[in-house]
């Protein structure tokens, strides 16, 4: 199959379509075409499997809007999902900030990093941060990296983030340390050394602190994946907060393990989706070409 859509001419033809009333199909045709860009072959479930991708690159563009109204990334930071088609590819916005993406700008990458989608756009450089921790850890469907306000100050001292709240238990296992940047290196997590070692630095954790620079979380999908990148913001504020008033309360481990089971069940996390999705300014639709049918279901499901 030739891709009619490259380059330009594909960016162009967004550029139209989404002015265009038919936003929902313009997201269709984009995921299908990157979703074929990895398969010129495609067999019998492809409709079904194309389908699943463009429900995801809604997602992720829903996510990266959400993940700028709550201020968790203003201008750099990113949050990945592996592809439901291909475990070995994983989708990832170009060098835009969250608040700008569109369905558009989702590109599809190896876990090498390498790109697949054909494209002029600029690439985030700390993508190697996604495919090292989506390498090292199958399981794992979505990772964020962010340098929110509420964690910095531990990621500025060493500091360790603890669970003080019932929602930072999700972080029960402890949060991880990174700090190996390439000598002679600008402080990004910009090479393949560099993401190895904070994939290692993760473990089978949820979360890790890079120093001086942010963190980042991995999830089981990408609702799981963004209240977790929310919510470690949250547990850090109200843990500095007690800090400055006393000793806090940290959550002992085993209750804090037992705590967090409730935020891994589907119906939590669609709940608080919901909510941050309610909360996005009227008209993102519009802007992103993500449905609009879709985001009132599950605005329904927070209720
Ligand atoms: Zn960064």
């Amino acid at each position: 199959m030739v891709d009619p859509w490259s380059g330009k001419q594909r960016a162009e033809g967004f550029r139209q379509e989404r002015s265009s009333r038919s936003s929902l199909f313009a997201i269709e045709q984009h995921a299908e075409t990157i979703a074929l860009q990895g398969n010129r072959n495609p067999s019998g479930d492809e409709a079904e499997m194309s389908d699943t991708e463009t429900k995801l690159v809604e997602e992720l563009v829903t996510a990266n809007r959400i993940l700028a109204n709550e201020d968790i990334i203003d201008i750099f930071g990113h949050i990945s999902v592996r592809s439901a088609r291909n475990p070995q590819e994983f989708l990832l916005s170009c060098s835009r900030s969250p608040a700008a993406v569109t369905a558009a700008d989702i590109m599809r990458y190896r876990l090498d990093c390498s790109i697949i989608t054909q494209t002029s756009e600029k690439q985030y450089v700390e993508r190697v941060i996604h495919g090292a921790i989506f390498q090292a850890r199958p399981e794992v469907q979505a990772v964020c990296h962010t340098h929110s306000e509420g964690i910095l100050p531990f990621a500025c001292t060493g500091e360790q983030i603890r669970p003080v709240i019932h929602v930072g238990t999700m972080f029960w296992e402890g949060v991880g340390w990174f700090e190996k940047y390439d000598e002679g290196g600008n402080m990004l997590v910009a090479s393949v050394t560099e993401g190895k070692a904070l994939a290692e630095s993760l473990g089978s954790g949820k979360a890790a602190l890079l120093k001086s620079h942010g963190c980042v979380v991995a999830g089981n999908n990408l609702r799981e994946t963004l209240m977790e990148a929310i919510y470690l913001d949250r547990n850090a504020r109200v843990q500095l907060e007690a800090m400055r008033l006393g000793k806090p309360f940290y959550i002992d481990r085993e209750v804090a393990r037992r705590g967090a089971s409730v935020f891994e069940k589907a119906f939590v996390q669609d709940r608080a989706w919901g909510y941050w999705l309610a909360r996005l300014p009227k008209g993102w639709e519009t802007a992103t070409g993500v449905s609009p049918a879709d985001g009132s279901k599950l605005e329904a499901a927070a209720r």
